[in-house]
Formats: C-alpha cells, sequence, structure tokens
C-alpha cells in the first residue's frame, strides 16, 4: 500500500524504533506512548485491520501474536500487559493497517473502555 504509514515505517521510508522484527512481523514502539511499555505489532502483510483478517496467512497471523508473547517477554512484563487491536471508526482506529498495541509497565484501568 503506497500511502500506508505503517507499510512506509516497515520499509525503513520512515524511521521507527525497533524492539522486534522477523519475516512475517515488525514491531516498533509507539510515537505517542500511553503506558512505559507501548509497542504495536504489525503484520508485514498489509490488511487494514482485524476485519480483513482473512486475507493474512495463518502463518502472518500466528506470527502476529506469537511476537506479542514475545515481546512481552523481551520487555519484562511479568506482572502483566493488555493487547489491543482498534477496528474501525467505532475504536477509533487512526492507523487502517493492521496492528496489536502492547500496553504494559504499569496497573491498566479496570475500566476496559
Ligand atoms: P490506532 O489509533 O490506529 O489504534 O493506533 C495507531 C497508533 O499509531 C497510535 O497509538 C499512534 O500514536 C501511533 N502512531 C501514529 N503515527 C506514528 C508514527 O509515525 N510512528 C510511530 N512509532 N507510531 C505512530
Ligand atoms: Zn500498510
Amino acid at each position: 500500500m503506497e500511502n500506508c504509514l505503517f507499510c512506509k515505517i516497515i520499509k525503513g521510508e520512515i524511521p521507527s524504533a525497533r524492539v522486534y522484527e522477523n519475516d512475517q512481523v515488525y514491531a516498533f514502539k509507539d510515537i505517542n506512548p500511553q503506558a512505559p511499555v507501548h509497542v504495536l505489532v504489525v503484520p508485514k502483510t498489509h490488511v487494514a485491520s482485524v476485519s480483513e483478517i482473512d486475507l493474512l496467512s495463518d502463518e502472518d497471523v500466528a506470527a502476529c501474536l506469537r511476537a506479542v508473547s514475545l515481546i512481552a517477554r523481551q520487555e519484562s512484563l511479568s506482572g502483566g500487559y493488555r493487547v489491543i487491536s482498534n477496528c474501525g471508526p467505532d475504536a477509533c482506529q487512526s492507523v487502517p493497517h493492521l496492528h496489536f498495541h502492547i500496553l504494559g509497565g504499569r496497573r491498566m484501568s479496570d475500566q476496559m473502555a
């Protein structure tokens, strides 16, 4: 996707603070962190959101969640963490390339939304 911000980040056309990368997945620090640890995990293949996850291979889908778990360990989030994927306007998704937020390093609100 030519005009997709996260595709540009994956290609290195826009700088980012890389946290983890493999053949399927790229993960980097959120530019506007909402918690001491705030990492975005994105599949290298462009799909808009969870709504289009059927367009990804099973390997890519699995790779995203495996990366979440691995990064949480890498970032020492032993006390727990939250995984969020905003999907569409009602969830205030602002970048239309599937991504999973990993939020941790502090106690989260007991309200989910
Ligand atoms: P969404 O609102 O779509 O769920 O999340 C998009 C996230 O991308 C936001 O948390 C926002 O701070 C982050 N973001 C937007 N632009 C950039 C950028 O250029 N670099 C990085 N690292 N994060 C970004
Ligand atoms: Zn994209």
